[in-house]
């Protein structure tokens, strides 16, 4: 079953902790044993799994992010957003977990992360549930 769904980002660089998200999605698809793939549809965002424990971490990608990969830098592309691009591409386009028994199996201090780096605008996530 494929689910979409909507979120608002408000900043230019940002993780939002999509996980709820993905949970809801999960059970609305009733599949008790199987994968669900994470896919953030746009260039300049991305998905990724990793701590909410402390927000620190995720402060610290974004910050090594943004330092690997600065706003202007020479770029070719016109539009302006080539950091964003960069960013999107490092990061992936999409995360796959795990369901068994109908939740998700991640480590306790995991969360998936909807990454934005051309905020602040709508976006869209989908999920795709597949059986085992
Ligand atoms: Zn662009």
């Amino acid at each position: 079953m494929l689910v979409k769904r909507s979120i608002t980002t408000s900043r230019r660089n940002e993780f939002i902790d999509i996980t709820s998200l993905v949970r809801e999605a999960i059970y609305e698809s009733a599949l008790v044993d199987g994968v669900a793939i994470v896919f953030c549809p746009h260039t300049t965002a991305a998905i990724t799994i990793n701590e909410n424990a402390d927000p620190g971490v995720t402060a610290d990608i974004l910050q090594k992010l943004s330092s690997l990969v600065p706003l202007r830098d020479g770029y070719s592309h016109a539009e302006g957003n080539s950091d964003a691009h960069v960013k999107s591409s490092l990061v992936g386009a999409s995360e796959t977990v795990i369901i068994e028994q109908g939740t998700l199996v991640l480590g306790v201090w995991q969360s998936i992360y909807f990454c934005e780096f051309d905020g602040p605008r709508s976006r869209n996530v989908y999920i795709q549930t597949l059986a085992a």
